[in-house]
């Protein structure tokens, strides 16, 4: 027998009425035994939910009957037998067993919880993530971000962006900073990539024009905060012939895309971590940065001037007011100074201290950060000079601005945050399967 026969059906594809006679296989966890003496219940648990196998002891095998209540919970089983319509059962249906076939014990006790009547700390669970995706609640974060990605790949494609992947070996770091993982590579040193950003601006002079990656990025930063990993996973794109509006106006549109979708094809998981999602309205507001400092200082201690970065209290402050304002909880911050942006985001031409450059935030964090970008060489590499960088360790990448660069922008989106925002999870480490930071690399 192959090992696909231990399974005819998922719990959920079984309709009682169409399906008659014909026998069933289900294949999955003992979710519950509920032994009451002339009956027993067994709840076995599959990917997508649950089925009651329903034994009762005067119409069934008494050997049968015996074998069923001694199942130990999460023990892999395998039932075939015929089904009944059950109003009061999951999916309405009940299961009397003609076999019960045990393919795997397991041990007991069980290191925590499975059912979610018992609320275990975040550190528990990571330690334990195998078990944790058993409970109901952190399966759907997951078929969440699976639905994520979906859209996220669908409407980038829908719109002409070619799906790319760029090194995570790399020899310079992206923007120079401090902030990355040193590896050995065979006799040299390199690091692990902080962003796909100099690769996608490559690709922009080999003419791709629209690319797309989603990928890991490496960030060495000390946080210990509920919105940063070390090891992330970010959405990148790269334009030519766009601004940094016309940028601006993909990503709220992708946004507000990713929610209708998830709503859609999640509403049972939406529904499992009771969340009534609220599709984000397009477009979203647009606060200039010097605006946006000022609502800082007229709400808070905080005396900021422009060239200053944002503190989180800062960030919570803008956000509020800007929900308070329009009951919308996604915005841009635009036209920041260009001494606080990267050496490639663009300078206005007429007022370089403003460069063409956004955050997208929500309300109590960023998620996106982007810009056109500078497509002249020699501006370039004198930005990269004025950052106190070496132009040598970028050679690799500022002779491709040098025989026909067209002009272009792009951003970069923490798919993370995205889904932690969604869901309004409390940390971000919540969403993501097996999180990296300062203290956590196993499992
Ligand atoms: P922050 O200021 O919030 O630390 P950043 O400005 O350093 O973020 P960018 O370099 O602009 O981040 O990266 C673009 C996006 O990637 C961020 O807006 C965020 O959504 C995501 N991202 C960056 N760093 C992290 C991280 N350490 N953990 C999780 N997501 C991250
Ligand atoms: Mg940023």
């Amino acid at each position: 027998m192959s090992l696909a026969e231990l399974r005819t059906h998922y719990s959920t594809q079984v309709n009682p009425e169409e399906i008659g006679d014909e026998k069933v296989s289900l294949a999955g966890w003992v979710h519950e035994v509920r032994d009451l003496g002339g009956i027993c219940f067994v709840v076995l648990r599959d990917r997508d939910g649950r089925a009651q196998v329903t034994l009762v002891k005067k119409k069934i095998d008494r050997e049968l009957f015996n074998f069923a209540r001694k199942l130990i919970r999460e023990s892999i089983i395998s039932v075939t037998g015929t089904v009944k319509p059950e109003a009061k059962a999951p999916n309405g249906y009940e299961l009397i067993p003609e076999t019960i076939e045990l393919l795997n014990e397991a041990e007991s006790p069980l290191p925590m919880d499975t059912t979610g009547k018992v609320d275990a700390e975040l550190d528990t669970r990571l330690d334990s993530r195998y078990m944790d995706l058993r409970r109901e609640k952190s399966h759907a974060v997951f078929r969440i971000r699976h639905e994520v990605l979906n859209a996220v790949r669908t409407f980038l494609s829908n719109n002409g962006f070619l799906e790319t992947s760029t090194p995570k070996v790399v020899a310079t770091a992206t923007e120079g900073g401090t902030a990355l993982f040193p590896i050995t590579y065979f006799d040299r040193e390199a690091f692990l990539n902080q962003s796909p950003q100099l690769f996608k601006q490559i690709l922009m002079s080999g003419g791709m024009d629209r690319v797309f990656e989603i990928g890991p990025i490496f960030r060495a930063e000390e946080h210990d905060t509920r919105r940063h990993l070390n090891e992330a996973t970010s959405i990148d794109i790269e334009a030519s012939f766009m601004d940094h509006f016309d940028v601006m106006e993909i990503l709220e549109e992708m946004v507000a895309f990713v929610y209708t979708e998830v709503k859609k094809n999640a509403a049972q998981f939406l529904e499992d971590l009771e969340i009534d999602l609220q599709v984000p309205k397009t477009p979203f507001l647009k606060l200039p940065y010097s605006e946006a400092i000022e609502i800082v200082n007229a709400n808070t201690d905080e005396k900021l001037t422009w060239g200053d970065d944002l503190s989180t209290l800062a960030e919570h402050t803008i956000g509020q007011h800007v929900f308070d304002k329009t009951g919308e909880e996604h915005y841009f911050i635009i036209d920041w100074p260009s001494e606080i942006k990267p050496f490639y985001a663009l300078p206005y031409e007429n007022d370089p201290e403003i460069s063409k450059s956004f955050d997208m935030m929500h309300r109590t964090m960023e998620l996106s950060s982007g810009a056109q970008r500078v497509h002249q060489h020699d501006l370039l590499k004198t930005r990269i000079e004025n950052q106190g960088l070496d132009p040598d360790g970028f050679e690799f990448y500022l002779k491709t601005f040098r025989y026909g660069m067209p002009p272009h922008a792009g951003w970069g989106i923490g798919c993370e945050r995205l889904v932690m925002t969604m869901l309004g999870a409390e940390n971000i480490r919540d969403v993501v399967l097996f999180p990296r930071d300062r203290k956590r690399l196993s499992p």
